[in-house]
């Protein structure tokens, strides 16, 4: 794989380059996102090396439409629309920003960026195109046509085959940003971990984290189960959940691995209404101590619903158990995992944060570093291989 740090100044001088990034953060999370803050030096790097930069991103889930060259209404579809990251952007770059959208054809957006004096565009959102997440090859080679190189620091939904991810690559000389190859290298270090390997899983699903458990049931030393995906493990010994979520289908694979003696669950509750909504503190001192003598953590999702703080405790208590483990290296990953990170006013999503938590590495993916951990091949990170 071809990284950005291995290309020389000849290489990327009067270039311009297409940079996919992920910009589908809440606007106002979008300051302070790991998402955002991390693909900053790329863009600085790429500038400063004489390039254009023409990024490239989706937001959100917008119905897409046929072509571009129509004046739709989806096509300026507020909620969905990049605009706003034009702002964000500039103000974080202290650079100024073209925004291109698609009330034009691919020569006219063409002749935008190649007659523009600045040198950092916006390109509107891709999912509002029809071809972007059916991979489809003729958008990505339309796509390839506005730039001479193309870099993916899209982590986050490197686990999409979608044309500005995986199709573009094959019309263009192509490689791995810093924010990816941040992930690579951190993640696949995951797979020769320093024992003792300490897994915690919690959120609402755990289909989405079986794959992870199934790659990890011989490397790692211990799970420690939490949030909803507890309740299907209670459902597995027969045990009355009222109405706390649960996830009908996984109850067989819940069966299969509960008596694995290194798959912990609870052992208490912070129950309302006849909802299991926290772990309690008994459970928040065993996990506690286990945490303890780990020298490697992975952490996906939260132990109970943190949204209320009432039962954001078991949460709480993970993260604090983890920065307190001065020995471990952690890859704590998840949407809602890293928010509370910032809740917890640890501030650790600033990667500015490295020299307070030099031994913690917050992933930018969900869903992708499940995948990735799952020992998938990610086809964004394939395609570049
Ligand atoms: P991430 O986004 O970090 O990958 P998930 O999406 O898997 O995490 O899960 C996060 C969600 O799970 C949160 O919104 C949280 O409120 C919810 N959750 C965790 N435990 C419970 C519970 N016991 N009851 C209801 N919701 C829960
Ligand atoms: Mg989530």
């Amino acid at each position: 794989m071809k990284f950005l740090k291995d290309l020389s100044k000849k290489e990327i001088a009067g270039k311009t380059c297409l940079l996919r990034i992920d910009l589908n953060i809440a606007e106002k999370e979008a300051r302070n996102s790991s998402r955002i803050l991390g693909i900053l030096p790329t863009i600085k790097f790429l500038t400063d090396n004489g390039a254009k930069v023409v990024i490239l991103s989706h937001r959100g889930r917008p119905k897409p439409v046929k072509w571009a060259n129509s004046k739709s209404k989806i096509l300026n579809s507020k909620e969905f629309s990049l605009k706003p990251f034009v702002k964000i952007l500039s103000k974080l770059l202290n650079k100024q920003i073209k925004f291109v959208d698609f009330n034009k054809n691919w020569k006219e957006i063409a002749a935008t960026i190649n007659g523009s004096k600045n040198n950092i565009f916006l390109l509107e959102n891709l999912r509002f195109l029809v071809g972007e997440e059916k991979n489809n090859p003729k958008l990505a080679k339309q796509l390839a046509n506005l730039g001479d190189m193309y870099v993916n620091d899209a982590f986050a939904v490197s686990h999409r085959a979608n044309a500005s991810v995986e199709a573009i690559t094959k019309f263009l000389p192509s490689c791995a940003g810093f924010l990816l190859e941040r992930e690579i290298k951190n993640l696949s270090a995951m797979m020769k971990p320093k024992k003792p390997l300490v897994i915690i899983l919690g959120g609402a699903k755990i289909s989405d984290k079986i794959g992870l458990i199934e790659n990890f049931i011989e490397r790692a030393d211990y799970f420690l189960i939490g949030g909803g995906i507890a309740h299907n493990f209670l459902l597995a010994q027969g045990l009355p959940i009222g109405d706390s979520i649960f996830e009908e289908k996984t109850v067989e694979f819940a069966k299969k691995i509960l008596n694995n003696k290194k798959v912990i669950l609870p052992v208490d509750y912070k129950i309302k209404n006849r909802k299991i909504l926290d772990i309690g503190p008994n459970t928040i001192s065993l996990y506690e101590n286990i945490i303890k003598k780990a020298k490697t953590i992975i952490w996906n999702g939260p132990m109970g619903y943190f949204e209320n703080p009432k039962f954001a405790k078991g949460s709480e208590g993970i993260v604090k158990a983890i920065i307190n483990n001065k020995k471990a290296f952690s890859i704590i990953g998840g949407g809602e995992t890293t928010s509370l990170l910032r809740s917890a006013q640890i501030n650790a999503d600033k990667n500015a944060d490295k020299r307070r938590y030099p031994r913690l590495f917050i992933s930018t993916g969900g869903g992708a570093m499940l995948e990735y951990l799952a020992g998938k091949k990610l086809p964004g990170i394939k395609a570049l291989e």
